[in-house]
């Protein structure tokens, strides 16, 4: 990876030179303050987040969904795909869930077959439900924005989501939808094989970590996914940033943790 140019970086993500100045030029002391400075913020309305728990479960995307909610939709089975084509082919296909009949297509994703990047986000939008492409709306701009700050480029990078389908009115995916749809990105992963991974936003974050922890909790460090100890880091949905602005420096801290994962 290049050096950043943290000038560059700061304003191509609209980052306000107080924050740098507050962080005296020192990337660690930009992760540790943040850390410190955490609030209760996620990237959803406080009422909606799950209680804070003590245990935080670090383990792969392959245990059914939580309980308290009946899984009504049937996990598709392992993929055998050998390539992202065949895969694309098989969510393409994709009728484990009640999505399949309100969906006007499948979101597969979106970058290189091989990308050090994954970017995980929850669900497809309205737009890219219409584009089948993953993040082309606002918050996809900002992502866009998010990467370019990492002086990497939207086709340098993959971009996925836990669904491969959009939820009626922009919901968040019900536990059974993530349940089933959990293959296909377990499978990406393997195809794509990236050097780090970024949860976007909390029920990302807390269906790859199998976790209830709320995302301030999650955030800040570093873990392994899945059997090949991909490095998973955790940061604010680009749409909790658009209603935030004030912590993307929280998120550029983020950023600056998974890159420093990266083998140089
Ligand atoms: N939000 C997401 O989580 N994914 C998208 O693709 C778009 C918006």
């Amino acid at each position: 990876m290049p050096e950043l140019d943290r000038d560059a970086i700061l304003k191509q993500m609209g980052i306000m030179q107080w924050v740098l100045r507050d962080a005296k030029g020192d990337e660690s002391v930009v992760q540790d303050k943040t850390a410190q400075s955490v609030q209760a913020m996620s990237d959803k309305p406080a009422a909606e987040e799950p209680p804070a728990q003590s245990a935080s479960v670090v383990e792969e995307l392959n245990q059914p969904g939580p309980a308290a909610e009946p899984v009504r939709s049937a996990q598709v089975p392992e993929s055998t795909a050998q390539n992202l084509d065949a895969l694309r082919n098989e969510v393409a296909a994709c009728e484990a869930c009640a999505l399949a009949q309100t969906r006007t297509q499948t979101v597969f994703g979106a970058g290189p077959d091989q990308a050090d990047w994954l970017f995980i986000g929850e669900a497809p939008g309205q737009q890219e439900d219409r584009q089948g492409q993953p993040f082309v709306g606002r918050a996809g701009g900002l992502l866009t924005q998010m990467v370019n700050a990492l002086a990497l480029s939207r086709e340098q990078v993959y971009v996925a989501n836990m669904l491969k389908c959009h939820p009626p009115d922009n919901r968040d995916p019900l536990p059974g939808e993530l349940f089933a749809c959990a293959p296909f990105l377990r499978k990406q992963i393997e195809l794509i094989q990236p050097k780090v991974l970024v949860a976007l936003g909390q029920i990302s974050a807390q269906a790859l970590l199998k976790s209830d922890q709320p995302l301030e909790t999650l955030r800040g460090q570093v873990y392994q996914y899945g059997a090949n100890n991909i490095p998973l880091i955790v940061t604010y949905h680009p749409a909790y940033l658009l209603r935030q602005p004030d912590d993307k420096g929280k998120v550029w801290a983020d950023l600056l943790l998974a890159h420093r994962q990266i083998p140089v």
